[in-house]
């Protein structure tokens, strides 16, 4: 009783302010508030989850009522937060809610303060929408800024902070929405079947925006881009043309220009340091049994950048607010899959909450998670399964095959050796054991992070096209990296800006169009018809989608495995040698049993007897067997 009494007498006079405020405040007559904002901006009936969580900011919104008045819609619970300027309202919507516009009401007293009409729309049932992505696909990664300028007039835009600079490799450019749905025949054409497009939401920034990871707006195409609208066109555009798109999304981090930047709702918003505290970036913490408190809290607790605001999703409200922000792009646009960043820096089991509400609206979809870790038993910790010790189930799709990068990247430069060249991919595909299906990893020779592939292979077509052989012949998703198929260079020790450099043909008045075959060099078009042709003809092969891998231990520099089902079955030779190697079948008699002849996938070679095939040095073939 004393306690209370002491905290009584402490908090009185702050308690009498507190009511003389109260008390002033009802006694104006109701100020009109204005809301500045409501997130998600509108929502749909009939979703599989009847919770609907609105952020609704304005200036004190918490000292008034919210109210709403429409059938099968229901305001569960209001929640404030530090900040009176945010309340956060619970909406239960009830299955048999119609769509429709509908007033939310705000009220101090009997006064009505404010009146936001929300809208909830009808879903649109196209049973194409949300299909996934799988072993069928191929994918094609571009930068937005950086591979197409399809309207030059929304370079800079008003209210935009950086404004365009080709001359900076680290600036913005100008490549937009208009600029993809401009090429879409062109990515067409060359076989991809899905496009990876790295964040196209406001980065507001003043600096170094045009990657597109510092989000200052999760509900807001960049202006520089193009609007909301353009990007639903874009998907309209692609779905007609039978391509996927993937959004990239960002959980760990915001750019620190944000809406709630000086205003956050509570301080738990963002991982809050006494100082500046950079994230270790190493990964495999958050899986070691052995990590210390304080290496696991700088991995998934620090700051990926001072412009970038490392994300608290242990907080509630903040994770709902992340989770129903992917619901709505992918139910707005009837996107086809995520690209997750960062995978390991949230909490992961808010990842993997995220993961259950994005599978329970949409159980067909396809999410892949950047685990960049160079293990497979690493990544193979977040592509869902049994396995995990610490009983971690991620419910994560798809994940990238950032082990096998590595491996690609150096088995084409090296000497054959007992444990170099083809052996690295050997080995790595030897540990495929520990995924729960390693069909589901998205495997790429590079992108948007790290040297481009025909730099690291020291600007060999020959080595270049050993990798895109093997890319597209064995095991999961292939992926490529914009203008790979035209030798593009770059290494990421010069700036990210030098291995995101423009397409060439992208802006009006380059002096070269590498979009076109005129405006390609003998190489270029070389590499690219390589790249088309196997593209194109992986979109028709069940055995090399879907088959089952069966490789040889590398002998004589040559690594031979073979893609089959019940009734097909191809063959892929690749001689890493620099010599000509002539290699005996017999060895792949149980793969070779029932057929009798070959036909090269890459040339007109064809094979009348199946005992024996020379294979030309630094070469790939492909067979198909009849
Ligand atoms: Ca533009």
């Amino acid at each position: 009783m004393d306690d209370v009494k002491l905290w009584f007498m402490k908090s009185f006079k702050f308690t009498l302010l507190g009511f003389l405020f109260v008390l002033f405040a009802l006694s104006l007559p109701a100020q009109k508030i204005n809301i500045q904002r409501v997130d998600p901006p509108f929502w749909w009936a009939g979703m599989a989850s009847a919770n609907l969580q609105l952020l609704v900011y304005g200036d004190n919104i918490s000292l008034s009522k919210a109210s709403i008045d429409y059938p099968g819609i229901e305001i569960g619970k209001s929640i404030l937060v530090e900040s009176p300027n945010y309340v956060f309202l619970d909406l239960v919507i009830s299955p048999d809610a119609k769509a429709g516009d509908f007033d939310i009401v705000f009220k101090k007293g009997n006064k009505v303060v404010s009146t936001y009409s929300y809208q909830l729309l009808e879903r649109v049932n196209d049973k194409g929408l949300h299909q996934g992505f799988g072993n069928s696909d191929a994918i094609y990664l571009l930068m937005p800024d950086r591979f197409s300028n399809g309207n030059p007039d929304n370079d800079d835009m008003p209210g935009m902070l950086e404004k365009a600079d080709r001359s900076n490799p680290n600036g913005r450019h100008g490549g937009d929405i208009k600029g993809i749905i401009n090429k879409l025949d062109y990515i067409k054409d060359l076989g991809a079947t899905t496009i990876w497009i790295n964040p196209l939401l406001e980065n507001n920034m003043p600096a170094y925006s045009y990657h597109g990871y510092a989000v200052t707006d999760l509900y807001k195409v960049d202006l520089r881009f193009g609007s909301n609208e353009d990007y639903k066109n874009l998907l309209a555009a692609a779905h007609g043309k039978g391509l996927k798109i993937i959004q990239d999304m960002v959980f760990n981090h915001l750019g620190t220009n944000y809406f709630w930047k000086d205003d956050l709702p509570s301080r738990d918003w963002y991982n809050q340091w006494p100082e500046f505290t950079r994230s270790n970036y190493r990964g495999g913490v958050v899986n070691d049994p052995h990590a210390s408190v304080s290496d696991y809290n700088k991995m998934v607790k620090g700051w990926f950048d001072k412009s970038m605001a490392d994300l608290n999703q242990n907080n509630p409200l903040l994770a709902n607010y992340l989770i129903q922000n992917s619901i709505w792009w992918i139910e707005y646009l009837g996107l086809d899959g995520i690209r997750q960043d960062t995978y390991p820096y949230p909490y992961k089991e808010f990842m993997a909450e995220w993961m259950k509400r994005v599978l329970e609206e949409y159980p067909d979809f396809n999410v892949v998670g950047e685990v960049w870790l160079s293990y497979p038993q690493a990544v193979a910790y977040w592509l869902e399964n049994d396995n995990n010790a610490d009983g971690y189930h991620s419910k994560l799709t798809n994940v990238f095959d950032f082990p096998l990068m590595y491996a690609i990247s150096k088995a084409f430069n090296e000497d054959e050796g007992w444990s170099t060249g083809t052996s690295q991919l050997y080995e790595v595909l030897s540990q495929d054991y520990v995924y729960s299906d390693p069909q589901k990893l998205v495997l790429f020779a590079d992108n948007h992070d790290g040297d481009r592939l025909f730099s690291k292979l020291g600007e060999d077509l020959d080595k270049f096209k050993l990798a895109m052989a093997f890319l597209f012949t064995t095991r999961g998703i292939p992926q490529i990296y914009y203008g790979t198929e035209i030798l593009m260079t770059g290494f990421e020790h010069q700036g990210h800006g030098y291995i995101r450099k423009d397409f060439p043909g992208g802006w009006p008045g380059d002096p070269v169009d590498a979009f076109s075959a005129r405006g390609r060099s003998t190489d270029q078009n070389t590499a690219y018809n390589f790249v088309k042709h196997l593209m194109n003809w992986r979109k028709n092969n069940k055995a090399v989608q879907e088959g089952k891998l069966t490789h040889y231990v590398p002998e004589n520099g040559v690594y031979v495995f073979f893609r089959q089902t019940e009734d097909e079955c191809v063959m892929v030779l690749l001689n890493n040698s620099k010599e000509d190697r002539e290699v005996d079948m017999r060895r792949f008699a149980v793969n070779l049993k029932g057929y009798k002849t070959a036909k090269s996938v890459l040339d007109r070679t064809f094979l009348d007897r199946l005992d024996k095939v020379v294979v030309k040095a630094k070469s790939p073939m492909i067979f198909e067997l009849e």
